[in-house]
């Protein structure tokens, strides 16, 4: 029986992982669960798996009989007797998590690109320093994974993320100006939270995806790119020093890596096959990375790496949350970002407190950037 410790339970990787472990329940339990304010939805997990602990980190949560409620500081004990920290988390606040489990020696399956983009030089000390494993579930670098047998130091000439491109591929920057929320929600082929499908409209998070292959597979930037490929059927590919190519080929469905990350190097029965012929036909596009700034200056933030990526990401967290609420425009969110990586010198990315520091002073920057004042 496979122990998870599921951080992020409540959004939606942390639910299709919920059904990976319904479809095994001789094989996956959860030891742990945790939220960041979902009180109720917590509970009914609870309710339907047992956990020994649970955590809610903000409003009202009372655990049903048999599972021990945790508070926010006592974190370190959801990854006690547990054989993997699944970390599906959204944003800055899972780099957290994935250390304290980094630090527990457990095996991570990461699901929070914060940890790696924020936190990528923090996080592979603190693994090489334990020796605890770091499994990637997002798609793009699960495909990566697969494509070198499973092994994160194999050697490769040239890493190839494929990007759906997004609702706005085909935009012009004048109709980029008046795209609404909405719009910016209605994802063509993958179904995420609200955060992380504007990130796929700005490819902001096609960026975060360069840096965490960076971190996961030592590759320099320059051998990391990407392409457009609006079905999300290959998923990545890696590129060898022969010309040969390997990829990796699915349906969208992220319950697919989410069990590989759980069961590998064994694979079980998930989803269905693909049907080529039902398909007919895969695109690929070049990737319009002028088109969308996020691109470059998430590629720039990690390359100068250190506290610069953290910038980068809280003030993207800010601008997206900003967008999502109707009060700034879509190509705003990349003149936020811009903003405070101009603001913030690089420093050293020497310990958590510093990267939590710089995430609060670049929020109270971008919010005045955005609102004329510090409070949200
Ligand atoms: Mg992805």
């Amino acid at each position: 029986m496979l122990k998870i410790a599921l951080i992020g339970c409540t959004g939606s990787i942390g639910r299709q992982t919920a059904d990976v472990v319904r479809r095994y329940p001789d094989r996956f339990c959860f030891s742990a669960l945790a939220c960041a304010n979902a009180g109720e939805a917590l509970f009914a997990l609870c309710r339907e798996f047992s956990p020994r602990s649970a955590l809610c980190a903000q409003g009202d949560f009372v655990p049903p009989a048999g599972t021990r409620r945790l508070a926010v500081q006592d974190a370190a004990a959801l990854f006690e007797d547990c054989d993997v920290a699944l970390i599906a988390a959204g944003g800055f606040a899972g780099l957290r998590y994935t250390l304290l489990a980094a630090r527990a020696g457990v095996r991570i399956a990461l699901a929070n690109k914060e940890s790696l983009v924020c936190g990528g030089e923090l996080v592979l000390r603190e693994l090489a320093r334990t020796g605890a494993q770091l499994v990637p579930v997002d798609s793009e670098h699960s495909a990566i994974f697969q494509c070198l047998a499973f092994r994160r130091d194999a050697a490769f000439d040239r890493l190839v993320l494929t990007a759906s491109g997004g609702p706005f591929l085909h935009l012009s920057q004048e109709e980029l100006r008046r795209v609404t929320a909405a719009d910016a929600l209605k994802h063509p082929t993958w179904k995420m939270g609200a955060k992380i499908t504007v990130d796929s409209a700005t490819l902001l998070n096609k960026g975060y995806e360069v840096i965490e292959a960076h971190h996961l597979y030592g590759a320099p930037f320059e051998k990391i790119g990407a392409v457009v490929h609006p079905e999300s059927i290959v998923h990545s590919l890696v590129y060898f020093a022969d010309g040969a190519a390997l990829a990796q080929l699915g349906y969208p469905d992220m319950r697919v890596p989410i069990q590989l990350a759980l069961t590998y190097p064994e694979r079980l029965p998930c989803e269905e096959p693909l049907d080529l012929a039902a398909l007919g036909r895969l695109t690929f596009l070049p990737f319009p990375a002028e088109k969308f700034p996020c691109y470059g200056l998430a590629i720039a933030a990690g390359k100068a790496g250190g506290t610069l990526p953290t910038v980068l990401n809280a003030a993207a967290e800010e601008a997206v949350h900003a967008f999502l609420a109707g009060r700034i425009t879509f190509p705003a969110i990349a003149q936020t970002i811009e903003g405070a990586l101009g603001a913030f010198a690089r420093e050293e990315a020497d310990c958590f407190e510093r990267l939590a520091e710089t995430d609060s002073r670049t929020r109270a920057y971008a919010r005045k950037s955005l609102y004329g004042t510090s409070a949200s």
